[in-house]
C-alpha cells in the first residue's frame, strides 16, 4: 500500500478537507532543515491554533485591551462586551441553558479544583463516598484525594475492563453506596475510549449522586451538550479545542453555583466590602476573582466560532476516519501493542501504543527525529498505567488539521525505530 494510496484512502469519505484546514494553522506551515512539514500528533496534549485565534489575540491588545467591568470609559466597556460575548459563544458550543452557567478559569485543573474547594467543602462529610475512575487524569483524581483527606469522606475508583472501557457493573455496585459525587472524564486521554456520559449520569442521578465530567479530551471533538447529558458540572480547556493556553471553562447548573461559597477572594468576586466581612455576587463573577485572562477568553470565543464554522459533527466524523485508518496501519506493525477498544467508534482521535522491546521515550525521539511528535509517558494517568502494567506508552493524537499523511509518517518512524532497535 502506498503513501499515496493510503492517504486518498483516509481523506476519501473524510466530512472536513484537513489538508485545507491544515493551510489554517501557521504554524503547521513550517518546515525543518529537511523541507519535511511537521506531522503533529500531540493535539491531546494541546492543539494548534489556526490563524483565526492568533489574530483575535492581537486585535484585541490592539484594538481593545483594557481592563474589564470597572471602568467606565469606552474602551473597557468594549473589552467588557467582548470578554461577555467569548463567555455567550462557549455557552452555545456546550448548549448551557445560560450563560450564566459558564465560569471562566484557566484549564480544566483549575475548574474541578474549583468544585472541589467550594461544592465539595460544602457538601462533602466524614464517610461520604466520591466516586472516580481508574482512567482519570491526575487532576480528576487529586483534587478529590485533597477533599477527601480533609472532610474524612471516602474514594472509590471504577475499575476498566481488559479492553479499556469502564466497568459499568462496578459503576453500579459503587452507586449501590449511594455516593455523593461521580466524577469521570468522557473521554480517556490515555485510551481514547469515549465513555457513555449520558447514561453514566442517568445513572447516578437516580441515586441522588452530584455529577461532574472532565471534558478535556471530549468538548473540543466532540458535539456536546450540557442539556442531554444532564450533568451538574463539565469542565474542559481552551488550550486543547484551539483556544489560547490559560483559557478555559467550568459548567455548572445554575442552581447549584448559586449555591456554593466562593473559590478565591478579592476583587470581582463581591458585593459589598466591609473591613470585617464581605457579600458576594451573583455567579459566575463570584468565582471569577481578580482580573481574568481577557484576550484568552476572548481567543476561546473565537476557536469556538472555528469549530463551528467546520461544524462538531464533521470534526468527529474526521476524527473517526483517521482513527480507524490509524488502527488499520498500526495493526500491521509487528510487535506494537495497542491499548484501549479495538473499534474506531468507541475511540476519540487518541491512539496509546507499546512498540515491543523499545522504550516509549525512545520511540518518541526517533519519530521526532522524523518529523512527527507525539507524546511519551504515563500521561498523567499513573494509576492506569499500573492497571495496564507499563510505566509508560507512546501515544498518538489527532485533531482537524491531520491527515492520513501524517498517519503514515508514523507507520514509517515506527518501522525506523524497529531497524535501529533491530527488534
Ligand atoms: N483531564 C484530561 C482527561 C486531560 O487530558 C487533561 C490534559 N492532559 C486534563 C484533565 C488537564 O487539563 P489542563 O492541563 O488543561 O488542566
Amino acid at each position: 500500500m502506498t503513501t499515496t494510496q493510503t492517504a486518498s484512502r483516509a481523506t476519501v469519505s473524510d466530512p472536513l478537507d484537513a489538508a485545507r484546514v491544515r493551510a489554517d494553522f501557521p504554524i503547521l506551515q513550517q518546515e525543518d532543515g529537511q523541507g519535511r512539514r511537521l506531522a503533529f500528533l500531540d493535539s491531546a496534549a494541546s492543539s494548534q491554533k489556526p490563524a483565526v485565534v492568533i489574530d483575535a489575540l492581537a486585535a484585541y491588545y490592539r484594538e481593545t485591551n483594557a481592563n474589564i467591568h470597572r471602568g467606565v470609559y469606552e474602551l473597557s466597556e468594549k473589552a467588557t462586551a467582548r470578554y461577555e460575548e467569548a463567555r455567550h459563544l462557549v455557552a452555545h458550543f456546550v448548549n448551557a441553558a445560560s450563560a450564566r452557567e459558564c465560569v471562566f478559569v484557566r484549564n480544566t485543573t483549575e475548574a474541578i479544583n474549583l468544585v472541589a474547594h467550594t461544592w465539595g467543602r460544602r457538601n462533602v462529610r466524614p464517610s461520604d463516598l466520591i466516586v472516580s475512575t481508574v482512567m482519570d487524569h491526575h487532576s480528576n483524581l487529586v483534587p478529590w484525594q485533597m477533599l477527601a483527606e480533609e472532610t474524612g469522606a471516602e474514594l472509590a475508583h471504577v475499575r476498566v475492563t481488559a479492553d479499556g472501557r469502564l466497568d459499568l457493573d462496578h459503576l453500579d455496585e459503587l452507586l449501590a453506596r449511594e455516593p455523593k459525587l461521580v466524577a469521570f472524564p468522557h473521554v480517556s486521554n490515555s485510551l481514547g475510549t469515549i465513555n457513555p456520559a449520558a447514561e453514566i449520569v442517568r445513572r447516578a442521578k437516580a441515586v441522588g449522586a452530584v455529577t461532574l465530567i472532565d471534558g478535556a479530551q471530549s468538548v473540543p471533538h466532540l458535539p456536546t451538550d450540557v442539556q442531554a447529558l444532564g450533568c451538574d458540572f463539565l469542565a474542559f480547556s481552551g488550550h486543547k479545542m484551539l483556544g489560547p493556553m490559560g483559557s478555559g471553562v467550568l459548567f455548572g447548573r445554575l442552581e447549584l453555583l448559586q449555591a456554593m461559597p466562593p473559590f478565591m477572594g478579592g476583587g470581582g468576586m463581591i458585593r459589598k466590602v466591609e473591613l470585617g466581612r464581605s457579600t458576594y455576587a451573583d455567579v459566575p463573577a463570584r468565582f471569577e476573582a481578580g482580573t481574568p485572562a481577557v484576550a484568552d477568553a476572548i481567543g476561546l470565543g473565537a476557536a469556538v466560532e472555528y469549530l463551528q464554522g467546520l461544524g462538531m459533527n464533521a470534526v468527529r466524523e474526521h476524527e473517526k476516519v483517521a482513527t480507524a485508518y490509524a488502527l488499520d496501519r498500526l495493526g500491521e506493525v509487528a510487535g506494537l501493542r495497542l491499548f484501549g477498544p479495538a473499534d474506531a467508534g468507541s475511540r476519540a482521535g487518541v491512539i496509546s501504543f507499546e512498540l515491543d522491546g523499545i522504550h516509549p521515550h525512545d520511540v518518541a525521539a526517533i519519530l521526532d527525529g522524523e518529523g512527527v511528535a507525539v507524546r511519551a509517558g504515563h500521561h498523567c494517568c499513573q494509576p492506569l498505567m499500573r492497571e495496564l502494567g507499563v510505566v509508560a506508552t507512546t501515544r498518538a493524537s489527532f485533531y482537524v488539521y491531520n491527515t492520513g499523511e501524517d498517519v503514515d509518517r508514523l507507520v514509517d518512524g515506527l518501522a525506523k525505530a524497529q531497524r535501529i532497535f533491530a527488534v
